[in-house]
């Protein structure tokens, strides 16, 4: 794998980039695709004659996956690998960021559902870092134990996306207090109150999503919130037992975040609409952020600023340190998307 620093440097980023196809939509109105994709060279190129003008932008990440990538190649060839280090006993993250509608959401969950025992082709990142977790961890036949926790953060404010059905009937703000993040006195963070359910086979899995998914979806109308404008995090903890050679007992854990952003159009536009301007504000702070610890992890700089956002507090034991952190950027091929697709590019660029 290709990262950018050596593990004994204790920092390895990896960022990825997957053009989505064009849509139904885009190509019965005969959208230009203006994006490119070398995966052999690891090129993403962008082009387009604005004004008789050639703009054309080539990028090199570490994988590019173009339109016709299937999820089972990038989860094979940019994840597995993740997921090895996780039941070492590693923590590990890893985000998808972009515009709103480039592929973060199909990318991570996918589509579909379980269908006859197989997991359906389109399945995504999670769905599959499960099973794979589970097929490791069934071989191994040792002691072992799988917890997920779910949580959405929208305007800086945690919600539980797995809490039991009667916390969610809520029509009013007050019964309904956002999760706090609470200091451990030992460095580290945690949710008070968060839900952890405990996962014994993978085939649990999509009715975990499902639940996380309709919730969402309630909180949603109730509040009248975007999912465009949240951060979601599902997280997968691993306790397992080990033996020395010497034949004692250890206990292992491994971590492994799985991160679907808010768009990231909305770093670029100020949405000072009323009632938006708080939220854009958020969003802007906390992709930022992550943008800002992510570059000082990579450049070994003094000070990281997790503090400043609650997303990097949160995540704050899986980035930096002995961690794995992929970045999957997702960008659309489209004309209209040029702009926003060049951002993307830049920040992912920028994260390396
Ligand atoms: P986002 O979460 O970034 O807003 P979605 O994951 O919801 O975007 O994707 C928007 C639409 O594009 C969905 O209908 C999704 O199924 C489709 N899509 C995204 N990426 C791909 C892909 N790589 N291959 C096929 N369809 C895709
Ligand atoms: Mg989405």
């Amino acid at each position: 794998m290709s990262g950018r620093h050596d593990k004994d440097k204790g920092v390895n980023v990896q960022v990825i980039v997957r053009c989505r196809p064009l849509s139904e939509d885009e190509m019965r109105s005969n959208t230009p695709a203006v994006i490119s994709c070398n995966e052999g060279r690891r090129e993403i190129s962008a082009m387009q004659n604005i004004a008789n003008k050639q703009i054309d932008k080539t990028f090199v990440f570490d994988k590019v996956y173009g339109p016709t990538s299937k999820q089972k190649d990038l989860y094979d060839s940019a994840i597995c690998p993740i997921v090895f280090e996780v039941l070492e006993g590693y923590n590990c993250t890893v985000f998808a960021y972009g515009q709103t509608g480039t592929g973060k959401t199909y990318t991570m969950e996918g589509g579909g559902r379980k269908k006859n025992g197989e997991f359906p082709s389109d399945a995504g990142v999670i769905p599959r870092a499960i099973k794979q977790i589970f097929d490791i961890l069934e071989a191994q036949s040792a002691e072992y134990s799988v917890k997920v926790t779910f949580l959405e953060l929208y305007n800086e404010e945690i919600s539980d996306l797995l809490a039991p059905e009667e916390c969610t009937k809520f029509t009013d703000d007050k019964s309904k207090k956002p999760l706090a993040l609470m200091e451990d006195g030992k460095g580290g963070v945690f949710v008070r109150g968060l839900e952890e359910e405990l996962v014994s086979s993978a085939n649990e899995i999509y009715n975990i999503l499902e639940k996380g998914s309709a919730k969402r979806r309630t909180a949603e109308t109730l509040l009248n919130k975007q999912s465009s404008r949240s951060h979601s995090i599902f997280s997968i903890t691993i306790h397992f037992k080990e033996y020395t050679p010497e034949g004692e007992e250890m206990i292992k854990c491994g971590k492994l975040n799985l991160v679907d952003l808010a768009g990231s159009e909305n770093i670029s536009r100020s949405g000072a609409r009323e009632g938006r301007a708080r939220e854009a504000g958020e969003i802007n702070k906390s992709l930022l952020t992550l943008g800002r610890v992510i570059n000082a992890l990579v450049e070994h700089s003094g000070h990281i600023p997790y503090r400043e956002s609650k997303i990097t507090r949160l995540l704050r034991d899986s980035l930096g340190g002995k961690t794995k952190t992929c970045i999957i950027a997702t960008v659309s091929p489209s004309i209209h998307s040029m702009e926003e697709t060049l951002s993307t590019l830049d920040y992912a660029h920028r994260a390396k």
